[in-house]
């Protein structure tokens, strides 16, 4: 393609630019972008849109990719939850009707165990600053606080960027005063995959009702003893930590990221029985002490929450 060609498919295609681009480390951003129309109406927790066109340039050291046929003018979409970094540069909590940009936190996924090879995060990660993408016109998803009583225990779990839309109902529970305790655990392999870590120790100083719980996989420190957020549950740590017992009727658990983490249970399709994923993951382990699991399907309405990001 020539790059008349591209610069065309781009002027015609893309509809949001760029405003900040943050590279944590080479494999993890903070992004914020403008959509040109504007910024949807939206609920913290919801997700949003984004893509690339497949004429755009993959980063270095990606799974190579062979061209689907009918690609070369189409665009690379995938889901993506609006995230938050809470504070200003000012350390107030962020004043985000007065912004108007969405925020978004993801991971460079340079190998996929799916058929195909990752198509956006690698051509992601190429943006700089000043430069165009796509972003759906609308916002959505179930995933947010409309269930949250201001005196109830909320828990945050996740897994890497899962984090994100934990960041940004954490944002709305400190706007509107929230009185519960609020927990806010997210596993990853090391530290540095933390991007938000330095806010979440702030924000632990301010409020006394807010813990944030980094666990990490791979970090020399915890050579041998890999902490998983089924761990916390399973060993008591987390009411340790909470300082009193997990009571169904005044808790909801929000689930984030990794399947294996959240372990939602399949149908079986003889019996119609719910058949939990091994080794269990958290929906199974809160069930067993007296939690319910969403299940849009049946309009059932728990306390447990998730969001799977593939
Ligand atoms: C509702 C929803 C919200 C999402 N929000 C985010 C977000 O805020 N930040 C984000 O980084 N991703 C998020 N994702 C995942 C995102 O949509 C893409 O799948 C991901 O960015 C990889 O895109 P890709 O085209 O490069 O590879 P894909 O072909 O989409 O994925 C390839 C493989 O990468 C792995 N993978 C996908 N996402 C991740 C991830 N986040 N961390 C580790 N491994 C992963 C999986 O094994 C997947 O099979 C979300 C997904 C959903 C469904």
């Amino acid at each position: 393609m020539t790059p008349e060609q591209i610069a065309s498919l781009r002027q015609e295609k893309y509809n949001a630019t760029v405003v900040s681009l943050l590279k944590v480390h080479p494999d993890l951003l903070i992004m914020r972008i403008r959509p040109d129309k504007g910024r949807a109406p939206h609920k913290p927790g919801q997700y949003s849109t984004l893509g690339l066109g497949y004429w755009e340039v993959r980063h270095p050291g990606c799974q190579l990719e062979t061209l689907p046929a009918d690609a070369e003018q189409r665009l690379v979409k995938r889901a993506y939850s609006i995230s938050c970094s809470i504070l200003d540069d000012h350390g107030q909590l962020l004043d985000i009707e007065h912004t108007d940009w969405l925020e978004f936190y993801i991971v460079l996924v340079r190998e996929s165990n799916k058929a195909d090879p990752p198509a956006l995060t690698p051509r992601l990660f190429m943006l700089r600053e000043g430069e165009r993408l796509f972003c759906g016109e609308k916002i959505t998803g179930n995933y947010n606080l409309d269930p949250v009583k201001p005196d109830d225990t909320v828990l945050f779990l996740s897994t890497g960027t899962g984090e994100a839309p934990h960041n940004y109902m954490l944002w709305q529970l400190l706007r509107r005063n929230h009185q519960g305790r609020i927990l806010s655990a997210c596993c990853v392999r090391y530290l540095k995959d933390l991007a938000y870590l330095a806010t979440h120790h702030t924000l632990m100083r301010r409020h006394v009702n807010y813990t944030y719980l980094p666990l990490t996989t791979r970090e020399a420190s915890n050579t041998g003893h890999k902490v998983y957020i089924q761990d916390l549950l399973a060993s008591g740590e987390m009411e340790r930590i909470l300082g009193k017992p997990l009571d169904p009727a005044r808790t909801h658990v929000f689930l984030c990221g990794n399947p294996k983490m959240i372990g939602v249970p399949e149908k079986d399709r003889t019996s119609g029985e719910r058949v939990f994923p091994k080794p269990p993951g958290v929906i199974e382990l809160l069930e067993k002490r007296g939690f319910v699991c969403d299940q849009p399907a049946l309009k059932i309405k728990g306390n447990i929450h998730y969001e799977e990001y593939w």
